[in-house]
């Protein structure tokens, strides 16, 4: 998988947990990534259909709300390839088949496939 999945999914795996819209900034902060980097990366996820953002301004600061869309999940889950894959009861973390490092996933994941 490449970094720049590894990121997104990390952003959406955040933003799932606190199920709350979160200011650009902070999403940066929490995850430890430039302003340049995280901006970039919810690009990315918006285009996808995966994150919607919005102008706002807080505390005086021009910034981005960012909102997770569940509808990704039951929209394009179908069409991972996951389902489809005949190693996914070997797939796993440290795995000989590894989601972290999986063509496939990271192909589906940026959107090229
Ligand atoms: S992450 Fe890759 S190897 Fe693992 S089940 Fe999905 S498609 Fe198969």
């Amino acid at each position: 998988m490449t970094s720049v999945a590894l990121l997104e999914e990390r952003v959406i795996r955040y933003l799932r947990e606190i199920h709350e819209p979160v200011p650009q900034f902070s999403l940066a902060k929490e995850l430890k990534l430039n302003s340049r980097l995280i901006s970039r990366i919810l690009a990315r996820l918006e285009k996808k259909g995966v994150i919607k953002r919005e102008r706002a301004i807080i505390n005086g600061r021009r910034t981005f709300l960012v909102y997770p869309l569940e509808t990704f999940l039951l929209r394009d889950l179908p069409t991972a390839p996951c389902f489809y894959c005949p190693y996914l009861e070997y797939c796993g973390r440290g795995h000989e088949y590894d989601p972290t490092k999986c063509d496939k996933l990271a192909k589906w994941l940026s959107g090229e496939d």
